[in-house]
């Protein structure tokens, strides 16, 4: 008799739950839970007690940056122009090859963090698009294993570069998913309200996203994200639209933030806080006191706005460091955003799974919804050595296991510690 499941996992213990409990999964998707006879399984998996949570989502990344820093030459000042004028010099030279093999080995490195769904931003400033290109063809080899939603993202801006325009269309319809802006760098407030309406208009048309990079400053007269809200509305792109960094809204006096959250929250789309690379971009330019780098994340949160946290940067121009573990964006936000309580806490690891997800506009793509796991939802999932949400904050380790539609695809080792005590090593 064939099995009612193709695998058990026995005792995984749910976040917000003490006892462990088993899931049965069949053709990918989750079929059961609770107490499961083993005996119904083609095969099992002794989870063990470990930790079971949702993919981590990564919604902001940069697929063709990514482990260029210090190439060709290293950001010593750390700014944002000079980020800018290096990667300038390295994207004249970009290959097919270069960009597959850093990007495949990011894609990789973020597989063994837990990360199954994530939005890559490709600069399409280079005529000839080779870096979409390339970053197109691992959307399709790494299907079976990651989503992947790709951006045609214009670096030097739709105004001041009018041939980004036509080349965001061009990458629509070559594959992207998703289109992008920059306002904030745009030469005027007006030429950005336009750089977003042309955004707005070609996601319309296509039927794509739009992902734009908003307000990533401390200048407290950029009003971008109002711009991103009302089209959203007035496009009715709603929850596909994402306005990610935001940083601008730390500066807003309280009575304009106020009306804000109002419209953000009408318009349905989510904010996509960058913690780590904006802890050091931004407050460079304040005396003392010092701006923090950081959205109104606990803010938005608190209106009902969808609030996402991305990692970002990867060893780029830009950010010399990243690790890619999202938990890392988590330690930060928890940090900047004064987030250490414990429900606190929980809710920060919700900005790195369901919150990313929401993003995403994932759907039923995504499995868990509200902390559960549904029945015929996805069967993807991690498995922590951690006790709770503040403890993988605190340690920010891998997942032990990585499972993906009842398959495993990544596992991590623990690491191991001993101390020399006496006449023997003892682990710490
Ligand atoms: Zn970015």
């Amino acid at each position: 008799m064939a099995g009612r499941y193709d695998l058990v996992v026995l005792n995984a213990r749910l976040a917000g739950s003490g006892a462990p409990t088993d899931i049965g999964i069949r053709d990918g998707a989750i079929a059961g839970k609770g107490k499961l006879a083993a005996a119904g399984a083609a095969e099992t998996f002794d989870a063990k007690g470990l930790l079971l949570l949702p993919p981590f989502v990564e919604p902001h990344v940069h697929l063709d940056t990514a482990l260029t820093a210090g190439d060709p030459a290293w950001n010593e000042s750390g700014t944002l122009a000079e980020g800018i004028a290096i990667w300038t010099a390295r994207k004249a030279r970009l290959t097919r090859e270069d960009v597959i093999a850093r990007a495949e080995r990011t894609i990789r490195i973020y597989l063994g963090y837990g990360v199954l769904h994530m939005r890559a931003m490709v600069d399409i400033g280079d005529p000839k698009l080779t870096a979409l290109q390339a970053v197109l063809e691992l959307r399709e080899r790494y299907r079976e294993r990651i989503d992947l939603q790709v951006t045609a993202f214009p670096q030097d801006g739709i105004v001041s570069c009018p041939d980004n325009e036509a080349r965001m269309e061009e990458a629509l319809r070559m594959g992207a998913d998703g289109v992008s802006a920059v306002p904030h760098l745009e030469a005027t407030r007006e030429e950005g309200v336009l750089s977003l309406r042309k955004a707005f208009g070609l996601a319309e048309r296509k039927g794509a996203y739009v992902h734009v990079f908003c307000d990533e400053t401390d200048d407290a007269a950029s009003r971008f994200l109002e711009v991103c809200a009302s089209l959203a509305i007035a496009t009715g792109l709603s929850s596909r639209v994402g306005a990610a960094h935001a940083n601008a809204a730390a500066y807003y006096n309280e009575p304009y933030f106020q009306k804000l959250l109002g419209l953000v929250k009408q318009s349905g789309l989510s904010i996509v806080a960058c913690p780590l690379i904006n802890s050091v971009m931004q407050g460079r330019y304040d005396a003392y006191p010092k701006g923090r780098g950081l959205t109104r994340i606990k803010e938005f949160k608190r209106a009902g706005i969808n609030v996402a946290l991305a990692h970002d940067d990867i060893r780029t121009p830009f950010y010399p460091l990243g690790t890619g573990n999202p938990l890392d964006a988590a330690h930060m936000a928890a940090h900047l955003a004064h987030m250490c309580g414990r429900a606190e806490l929980a809710e920060l690891i919700g900005m790195i799974t369901e919150g990313g997800a929401a993003a995403m506009n994932l759907g039923t793509a995504y499995g868990c919804r509200s902390g559960d796991f549904p029945e015929g939802a996805p069967a993807s999932f991690l498995l922590f050595d951690a006790e709770d949400a503040a403890d993988l904050i605190r340690k920010r380790p891998s997942p032990r296991y990585v499972f993906r539609r009842g398959r495993l695809v990544a596992e991590t080792a623990p690491a191991a510690t001993s101390l020399r005590d006496d006449e023997s090593f003892l682990r710490v």
